[in-house]
């Protein structure tokens, strides 16, 4: 029987992730090592009660004795914070799902590698700040790592047989997120409410603003590039409003092989699920003829700084990928708590690079675990200054 984990459970790729393990058998099909939430123990209890799983870990301790009451006679151990999550990671599983959401993903997602086995990675972050160190340790372990972000499930499938060196362009799409269709000068007034209303895809609260404010593709270009290890100059973004083209591979005889699909993550997720296999998945099929036409634009820098700052970011390398993800996280928690202003996530972001630049060395060759989680700090640290400042001013 095929053992699985996920970790992330609770979230919307987590319960993505469940649905299809529930159709495909459940606990009949397959034997759940590890469950893993942040605070939602209830739905936590529930998808392991169900799963039959070893062990559910929350990462908030104080949520740890409501998660003990939940699964009490059940026989399913209980643990709490980001060292129980750790180690349930290193409880080896045929199947991993990475899915918390943030650089909390990175610890867990290398401990898992180290076992060899399939990681289905949904946390983008991982690869932003330590890809190298990642795709080190899983070649070192004999481990494969398949892309869950629908962007890169779609790359992944355009290559399958296909010489990397022939391909020419990686090109992104983007839906440009709840406020593509603001004008420039009204963005910074912003709320979080407004933000939130993607006009296409049903996903966790930090990736449809960071999709409004495309920090999202930021790190996604960051991600192609850490990935399949595509030159920076090859990697373009464009807008496609109705996110039915998931990206596109340009090969350098001129042809592009785009995927197409409905936005349900249950395709990329059931993709990394079956694979090398194709099952049948219950998204829905396109109806072409009613669907008529499909648009592109070039993304506005203006609007987008994000897009800039991952170009800076794949210059330095090193360590900047770090630094510019948990900015980014800090900047993002204050627009959630109205502290700052939209367009000031990028400014916050922007200060610290600049900072960590002059400070450290964000340039480093050899990177390992623990300077990734010093950079991740110190960032941390300055963007919450920033961030002060700019609220402050
Ligand atoms: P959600 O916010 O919906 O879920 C995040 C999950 O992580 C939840 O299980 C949450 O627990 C848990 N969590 C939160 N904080 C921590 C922490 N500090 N330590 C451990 N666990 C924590 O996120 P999404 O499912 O939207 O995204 C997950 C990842 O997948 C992100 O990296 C995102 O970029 C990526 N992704 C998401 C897509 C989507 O469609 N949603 C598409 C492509 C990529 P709880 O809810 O119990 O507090």
């Amino acid at each position: 029987m095929r053992s699985i984990s996920i970790f992330g459970a609770t979230g919307s790729i987590g319960e993505s992730t469940f649905d299809l393990i529930r159709r495909a058998g459940g606990a009949d099909a397959f034997r759940t090592v590890a469950l893993t939430g942040g605070r939602n123990v209830a739905r936590l209890a529930e998808m392991a009660r169900e799963l039959r799983a070893e062990i559910a870990v929350c990462a908030d301790e104080t949520c740890l004795p409501a998660l003990r009451d939940a699964l009490q006679g059940t026989g399913i151990e209980t643990a709490a914070g980001a060292g129980a999550i750790a180690e349930a990671a290193d409880r080896p599983a045929d199947w991993v799902m990475s899915a918390i959401v943030g650089a909390a993903g990175l610890v867990p997602g290398m401990a898992a590698l180290r076992h060899g086995g399939l990681l289905a990675l949904a946390n983008k972050e991982s690869l932003v700040t330590a890809g190298p160190l990642l795709m080190q340790t899983a070649a070192a372990h004999g481990a494969t790592i398949l892309p869950v972000d629908s962007e890169h499930s779609a790359i992944f499938q355009g290559l399958v047989g296909e010489d990397i060196a022939t391909v020419e362009r990686i090109i992104l799409t983007a839906s440009g997120g709840a406020l593509r269709d603001w004008p420039l000068d009204s963005l910074a007034r912003a709320t979080v409410a407004e933000a939130l209303a993607h006009p296409n895809w049903a996903m966790g609260q930090r990736i449809t603003i960071d999709s409004a404010s495309m920090f999202n593709k930021a790190l996604e270009v960051i991600e192609t590039r850490e990935f399949f290890g595509i030159d920076p100059d090859k990697i373009e973004v464009i807008i496609h409003p109705e996110s039915l083209i998931h990206s596109m591979v340009g090969f350098h005889d001129g042809a592009i092989m785009a995927h197409m699909g409905a936005p349900d993550m249950r395709h990329s997720i059931g993709y990394a699920l079956n694979w090398p296999e194709r099952h049948p998945l219950p998204v829905a099929r396109l109806d072409l003829a009613q669907i008529a036409t499909l648009s592109f634009r070039a993304p506005d820098m203006a609007r987008y700084p994000a897009l800039r700052l991952c170009r800076e970011v794949m210059r330095i390398r090193g360590l900047a990928g770090s630094a510019f993800n948990a900015a980014k996280e800090i900047a993002l928690d204050h627009f959630l708590d109205n502290r700052l202003g939209f367009m000031d996530m990028a400014a916050v972001v922007e200060d610290t690079l600049t900072q960590l630049m002059a400070e450290t060395r964000l340039q480093m060759d050899v990177i390992t675990l623990d300077d990734i989680l010093q950079a991740d700090h110190l960032a941390r640290v300055r963007a919450t200054e920033s961030a002060r400042r700019r609220s402050a001013a």
